[in-house]
């Protein structure tokens, strides 16, 4: 997966150099390169903003270097060009996985009160946010969602690392995780964890996830709750052909 990425501040992207997915940038499985808006600025004082016309608080970034960069770094439109706002589409998990199958992103960083609209009409496919707060710049914003779709990238998350069974990827929140020690401060780890039985181990598993989302996001528990009781009535089926069989017998 090819990223691109047109910012006022590249050197705040050196973070993701690091862990999981700077490893990932090093096999060659992610790229990532930023560019600076400002290289492309034609005011002899390498200007980049300007005062709102209208009047009001703030500047607002100017359209002449972000089209410029944005057309200079991908001259054919090749790339999925986003322009990272508060307006936009809120990034969840469905987000995410749709866009780590796009193969080549680009991602428009602003600052100050934003940018000029015209950059937005000419250059721009989709604007993107990851919540309902304001933060000072999209750099942040690009980050979270850069890391957020490469864990779904090939090869990025080891084998034992899976992003199947985590907190969104079915609908629900995650059950809770334990590891050694068995007991800490008297806190005892779920007897049915130590079991060795898998399939009651996943039972507990499920049951948890489904009693937390329903307590912590009622909103995507009733989403899923269709699903869930479906399988529910269809366990309840086979129990009673189960007892009816034995009935039977
Ligand atoms: N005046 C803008 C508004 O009210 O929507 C906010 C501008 S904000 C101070 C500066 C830049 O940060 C934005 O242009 C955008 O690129 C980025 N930004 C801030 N909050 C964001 C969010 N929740 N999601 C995505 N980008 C955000």
């Amino acid at each position: 997966m090819k990223i691109k990425v047109a910012t006022l501040f590249p050197e705040m992207f050196d973070c993701m150099h690091v862990g999981i997915i700077g490893k990932a940038i090093e096999k060659g499985l992610l790229s990532l390169d930023c560019i600076n808006i400002r290289d492309y600025s034609k005011d002899k004082h390498s200007k980049t903003d300007d005062y709102p016309f209208g009047g009001g608080a703030g500047m607002v970034m100017t359209v002449q270097p972000l089209h410029d960069c944005v057309n200079a770094i991908d001259p054919a439109h090749e790339y999925r060009r986003i322009y990272m706002s508060p307006r936009g589409a809120t990034l969840n998990q469905k987000k995410v996985v749709e866009l780590s199958k796009t193969d080549k992103i680009l991602f428009v960083c602003g600052s100050y009160e934003g940018v000029d609209e015209r950059f937005i009409e000419l250059d721009i496919d989709e604007e993107l946010s990851i919540g309902d707060y304001v933060l000072t710049g999209g750099e942040l914003p690009c980050m979270v969602t850069v890391n957020a779709i490469a864990r779904y990238v090939d090869g990025v998350l080891g084998s034992e690392q899976s992003t199947e069974e985590e907190s969104f990827s079915a609908g629900l929140l995650e059950y809770p995780q334990y590891t050694r020690p068995a007991v800490f401060e008297g806190l005892s780890v779920p007897e049915v964890l130590l079991s060795g039985n898998h399939g009651n181990v996943d039972k507990w598993r499920r049951e948890r996830q489904i009693e937390i989302t329903k307590e912590r996001r009622p909103d995507l528990y009733e989403l899923i709750r269709p699903r869930i009781e479906e399988e529910e009535a269809k366990k309840q089926k086979k129990r009673r052909k189960k007892g009816g069989n034995t009935d039977e017998r």
